[in-house]
């Protein structure tokens, strides 16, 4: 089976924010929920444990400096973390803020029906250099 972010299918190259040592983040296509954004792992890897010690320790500063960065920008009263890998096995982290505002603060995001919001190309943009702006790695 080919992976769709191997094979440079997925994320959409102009929702890309950063590369940083292993990862690349993007704006997730759907601002439903704003800020939310997915770090994926350069390499190939599936699980967690398929890391070294190094790998997985980088991993988690990347993932932490990302999400800090999101609750700064976005004001967030906590941030999720997603690893699931059941869609697209290749390691990709949701980083999702959730806000004072979040109309169902206590459910996952996955549960919570509801229209993608994509942004305009000007609005992702400027969505983008924001972030981008306030990132430390
Ligand atoms: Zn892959």
């Amino acid at each position: 089976m080919t992976c769709k972010v191997c094979a440079g299918e997925w994320p959409p190259k102009d929702h890309k924010i950063s590369e940083l040592g292993l990862t690349v983040a993007y704006l997730h296509a759907d601002q439903f929920f704003p800020g939310w954004t997915v770090l994926v792992l350069k390499r190939h890897a599936t699980e967690l444990f398929d890391l070294t010690r190094e790998e997985r320790s980088q991993l988690i500063e990347e993932v932490t400096e990302v999400s800090r960065t999101l609750a700064v920008v976005f004001d967030a009263i906590k941030i999720n973390y997603e690893l699931l890998g059941n869609q697209l096995p290749h390691i990709h982290w949701h980083l999702i803020p959730r806000l004072v505002d979040d109309q169902a603060p206590r459910d996952a995001v996955w549960t919570v029906r509801h229209k993608p919001k994509r942004l305009t190309p000007d609005a992702r943009h400027e969505r983008i250099s924001l972030i981008r702006t306030h990132l430390k790695m």
